[in-house]
């Protein structure tokens, strides 16, 4: 989707700070960080949301959560805990509609999310 941001960070027109890059994922720093680690992880096809994604393509979605988790590792925050968050409509905060995993984590995390 060329008015896409994500699509167009996939293709390269907009710089990102590359963590993982494999045939289907791409996982980038989010470029204003709500935590020590704050990571996305895309599916390089265009899906809106992580519904469509899970009912059109679930392998890509499996691949999606085994990166973030991976990426978790990665970045020291496996053993002290970390989150992966999908906004899912406006109404929860999603912006960007390109599916895209929020990894969380280098600071204590509360729960309920605000
Ligand atoms: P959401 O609000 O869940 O749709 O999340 C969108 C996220 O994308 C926000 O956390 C933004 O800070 C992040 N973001 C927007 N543009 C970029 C970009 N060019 N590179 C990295 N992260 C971005
Ligand atoms: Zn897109």
């Amino acid at each position: 989707m060329a008015d896409c941001l994500f699509c167009r960070v996939v293709a390269g027109e907009i710089p990102a700070d590359v963590v993982a890059d494999s045939e289907r994922i791409l996982a980038f720093r989010d470029i204003n960080p709500q935590a020590p680690v704050h990571v996305l992880v895309i599916p390089k096809q265009h899906h809106p949301d992580v519904g469509t994604l899970a009912a059109n393509d679930p392998a890509t979605l499996a691949d999606l959560h085994a990166t973030a988790s991976r990426v978790a590792a990665a970045e020291g925050v496996d053993a002290s805990g970390w989150r992966l968050v999908f906004n899912t409509g406006v109404g929860a905060g999603q912006s960007v509609f390109h599916v895209h995993g929020h990894v969380l984590g280098g600071r204590p995390l509360s729960w309920p999310p605000g």
